[in-house]
Formats: C-alpha cells, sequence, structure tokens
C-alpha cells in the first residue's frame, strides 16, 4: 500500500522537513493555509487518530512537545497557533497517515468550516 507521508518519511519524496528523531516527523505542509503550516508525523504508519491504541500514549504525548518546539522556532509560540488532527471523511482527512497540523502566523476563526 502506498503512502505519501511513508514516502516522505522515506525521503522518496521531497519535503522540507523542519524536525526529525526516532519516531517522529516535521515537514511543510505543500499547500500551505496560513503562514507556518508544518505536519507532525509519528513515522509510524497510524491510519488515523481513531486508531490509536494505550501503547501510542507516549507518542502522542510527544508529538504535542514537539509542535510546542516547533512553534517556539517559528516564532508563533506567543502570537499563538493550532494544532489540528482531521480524522475520518466528515473531517476532510485527506492522508491516512495520522499527522497533525501546526497552524500559525494568522489570526483563525473558529469554528473551523
Ligand atoms: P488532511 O486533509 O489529510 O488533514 O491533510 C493532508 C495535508 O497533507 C494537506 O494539508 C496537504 O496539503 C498535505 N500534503 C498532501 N500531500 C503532500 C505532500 O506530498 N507533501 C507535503 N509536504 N504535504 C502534502
Ligand atoms: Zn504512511
Amino acid at each position: 500500500m502506498s503512502c505519501i507521508f511513508c514516502d516522505i518519511r522515506e525521503k522518496k519524496v521531497p519535503a522540507e522537513i523542519v524536525y526529525e528523531d526516532e519516531d517522529i516527523m516535521a515537514f511543510r505542509d505543500a499547500d500551505p493555509r496560513a503562514p507556518v503550516h508544518i505536519l507532525i508525523i509519528p513515522k509510524k504508519h497510524i491510519l488515523s487518530l481513531s486508531e490509536i491504541d494505550e501503547e501510542d500514549r507516549e507518542l502522542i504525548g510527544r508529538i504535542c512537545r514537539v509542535a510546542a518546539r516547533i512553534a517556539r522556532q517559528e516564532s508563533i509560540a506567543r502570537s499563538g497557533f493550532r494544532l489540528v488532527v482531521n480524522s475520518g471523511p466528515d473531517a476532510g482527512q485527506a492522508v491516512d497517515h495520522l499527522h497533525f497540523h501546526l497552524l500559525g502566523g494568522r489570526s483563525m476563526s473558529w469554528p473551523p468550516g
């Protein structure tokens, strides 16, 4: 099964990587919806947020810490940012590899459309 984010993880598809460790990778979205739009993924292929289980608890916590760290790096920690997960069809999930959108650099409306 082909997966674009697994291909980015394997560096078969280029991306502007802003963070990487053993278990997590973050790269700029190809179609940014805000001045800062970064995708943070677990390297492990998890289909969606609804597929996580107990053994992923630490991984998900670490992804949140990575998001805060990148927000500081990108100078949006003070101005504010949004961390978004689209899970399933109603949320418009287009890539079936769990990813967190880190969005910032402009004010955002609520609720999202
Ligand atoms: P979703 O709608 O699944 O929550 O978000 C998928 C995101 O992945 C979209 O914002 C889209 O722009 C981004 N994306 C899709 N393909 C690629 C790609 O090949 N490279 C990068 N950097 N982003 C991608
Ligand atoms: Zn994948």
